[in-house]
This record gives structure tokens, sequence and C-alpha cells, in this order.
């Protein structure tokens, strides 16, 4: 067994972000993730962000990522990629498969858990056709190995990942033939939908996919309207020519680690599902543990970004490398920060949500 300080599992933003506020503080840290490269989710984000200036609004995803890593090389930041973290035991000890082969545990005095979120299914007859796949796979396909996953393209959800990946498959070339959205009005922010209507691409609301046909492959989807009570209306079912359906429907956080770990679960539907109970400073009920990202609800990077800040600055805290009053300053800094994320009408439903969880007994 190897003895580290902090040990940070995700370099998402999250992950990224907490290392850099730990390492500013003086701690050292090891950060760890399972893919050949820093950045998480960033990397596929093509378009910029939206959110206000202090939070990079009007910058491109990958040009944060880039940032953060580069920030994080003029700081003596371990980093071990394709490396898996498979559990964590006795509240301290990090189990990690390295390049799936080589298994070392890694003794920390404190952990951040950033590991993100996962993409949710929709089960509909022939959904296991090759040819369906989460936004988030297509958004891979796409912009991070350049292969288009298909021409024709039926996309379920119209939230912002369903409408962004909708424009960035037009700009890759494919054929967005329509979105669909089961509830009655669409969910993505209006300057994305708004650019998809553009392009020309119907949206139906209270609408819903009822099947995937083909051999061995999709080569058409049939959708449907719903009734008030998400019911399908026979009779209105509409057969479209795609070769590839993408799913949005929503992220619920990768919480396994978290829970195995002994974290307290608390459930909020409007942040994902099953999250790990934390205070204002990140720490959950297992003192040498704190999460920051996706995983503790899904929200936005932004918000992965200010929540990683708060994680690696309270484990640095907790480890003495910062004076009191210099933590109060970071760390009102950061809230003040969050809290003007969490506006709006879609930041507000989820400040009730998180500050539900902070004072869920
Ligand atoms: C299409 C799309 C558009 C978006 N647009 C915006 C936007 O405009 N503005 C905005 O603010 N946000 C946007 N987001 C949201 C943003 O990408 C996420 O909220 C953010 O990436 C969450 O950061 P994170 O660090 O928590 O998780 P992630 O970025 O998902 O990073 C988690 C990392 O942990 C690693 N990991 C997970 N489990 C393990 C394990 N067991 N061992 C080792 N490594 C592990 C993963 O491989 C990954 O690298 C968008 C998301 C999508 C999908």
């Amino acid at each position: 067994m190897i003895e580290r300080e902090i040990v940070v599992i995700g370099a998402g933003p999250a992950g990224l972000s907490a290392a850099l506020e730990a390492a500013r503080s003086g701690a050292s840290v090891l950060i760890i993730d399972e893919n050949h490269r820093p950045g998480g989710q960033l990397f596929k984000q093509i378009h910029k962000f939206f959110g206000s200036h202090e939070h990079r609004a009007g910058v491109r995803g990958i040009d944060i990522g880039t940032q953060l890593i580069e920030d994080a090389s003029h700081l003596d930041i371990e980093v071990w990629l394709d490396s898996e973290v498979c559990g964590i035991f006795h509240e301290r000890e990090v189990w990690v498969v390295r390049s799936r082969e080589l298994s070392v545990t890694v003794k920390a005095k404190s952990i951040i858990i950033a590991t993100g979120a996962v993409e949710n299914a929709v089960n509909f007859t022939g959904w296991t056709l090759p040819g369906v796949m989460g936004a988030g796979a297509a958004q891979t396909m796409i912009n991070i190995h350049r292969v288009l996953p298909g021409k024709k393209v039926l996309m379920i959800g119209s939230g912002n990942v369903g409408v962004i990946v909708s424009y960035q498959l037009l700009q890759a070339g494919a054929d967005v033939k329509a979105v669909v959205e089961a509830a009655g009005r669409l969910g993505g922010y209006g300057v994305h939908t708004a650019k998809v209507r553009r392009a020309g691409v119907p949206f139906y609301t209270r609408t819903t996919v009822l099947e995937a046909r083909g051999n061995d492959h999709v080569s058409e989807a049939v959708i449907v309207s719903l009734d008030d009570a998400w019911k399908p209306i026979p009779g209105t079912e509409k057969v479209l020519d795609v070769d590839t359906i993408c799913i949005a429907a929503g992220l619920t956080p990768l919480v396994e680690l978290a829970f195995a770990a002994g974290c307290r679960k608390v459930y909020s539907p409007v942040l994902g599902g099953m999250v790990p109970w934390h205070d204002a400073s990140m720490r959950t009920n297992v003192p040498s543990l704190y999460i920051a990202g996706d995983v503790s609800g899904v929200e936005e990077a932004s918000t992965a970004m200010e929540e990683g800040r708060l994680a690696g600055l309270s484990a640095a805290y907790s480890l003495r490398y910062i004076e009191k009053d210099e933590y109060d300053s970071r760390f009102n800094d950061a809230l003040r920060r969050i809290d003007s994320l969490r506006s709006g009408m879609f930041g507000e439903k989820r400040r009730i949500a998180k500050h539900a969880i902070i004072n869920h007994i």
C-alpha cells in the first residue's frame, strides 16, 4: 500500500478544480481518472458555455478544460490516467486498477469523489438495436473521435443536452429528423433550441418514441403523441426514416463509490435521484470523504468547478494547510459564486434542492 495526502477521484471540471484548490493551499494531491486524458465531459463540449462572464460564459468547454489542465501542470499535482477506482475501504483506502492490470491501494488522509454522472436510458421496443445510443455517446463520437454515429437521427429529449447534441450532429453533417419531448414544453435554453429550429428541425412536444424497427440496425422509428396521463394516443403514430436514435433523458449521479464507502443517501429528484448527503463544505458523513460536481447532484460544469473548489479548500483546511481567516474568505467567495449560478429559472430549483440536502437530518 502506498500513501498520499489528498486523493481526488475523477479529473472532470469538479475534480480538477478540487485538485487545484488543494494544491494551491499547499497540500500534496493525487488525481485519478479512468480516461486517457483529463477533462471529463469538457472535451466533448465544442459549444460556448452559458452563464455569466465570471463563470466563463462564451468560452468553449474544450478551452475551459485546456486551461484547467494548464493550471494543474504548474502545480505539483500527481496525475494517474487510465486508472479506475474500484472501491474505497476503511474510509481512507482507495483501490485503483491501473492500465487494466495493475492493482494498487492508496491510503489517503482525505478523498474527494468527483465521478460525475451517467446518462439515463429509456426503454422501448427495439431499444437494444445498434443505432440506439445516449446523446452523450453520439457527442463523444462526433466531437472526440470525429465519427458520425449515423446519417438520419431522431433525438429523444429537448433539454440542453438534447438540443446541443442535435445542433452538433447537424454541424457534423447528419440530418436530424426530429426532436421529441414527452413534456408539454421544451426543456433547453432558448438560445440552443432556436439554433436547431432555425435549421428546420421539427420539435414535437407531448410525444415519445414507441418503437425502434430494424433487423440488425435501426432503420425506422415510430413516435406517438401522449395524453395528459402520458399514455400513447392510438392512431397518432408516425414512422420516421432514421438510422440512429439518441436518448437525452437526463443524467443520474455516479454515486456507487460514495455509497459503498458508507455515505448517507438522500433522495432529490431535481438533482438526479439518490445523492450522498454533504454539508456546505462538501464533506460527507464519512469525515475523510468529500464530494463535488455532478456526483453530488446533476447541475453544470460551472457549478461543478465551484463545488470542486469548496471541496479542495475544505480538505486542505481540515489537514491544517490554511488558517481559518484565509479559509473563510476563500470559502465565502466560492459560496457567493455558487449562489449566483443557482439563480434564475433553472438555478433556483437547484438552489432549493441543494439547501434541502445540506439541511437534511
Ligand atoms: C451536451 C452537454 C452540454 C453541456 N453544456 C454545458 C454548458 O454549456 N455549461 C455548463 O456549465 N455545463 C454544461 N454541461 C454539463 C457539464 O458537462 C457537467 O455538469 C460537468 O462536466 C460535471 O463535471 P464533473 O467533474 O462533476 O463530472 P465529469 O465531467 O463527468 O467528470 C467525471 C470524471 O470522473 C471520471 N470517473 C468516473 N468514475 C471513475 C472511477 N471509478 N475511476 C476513475 N475515474 C472515474 C470520469 O471518467 C470523468 O472523467 C453539459 C453537459 C453535456 C452532456
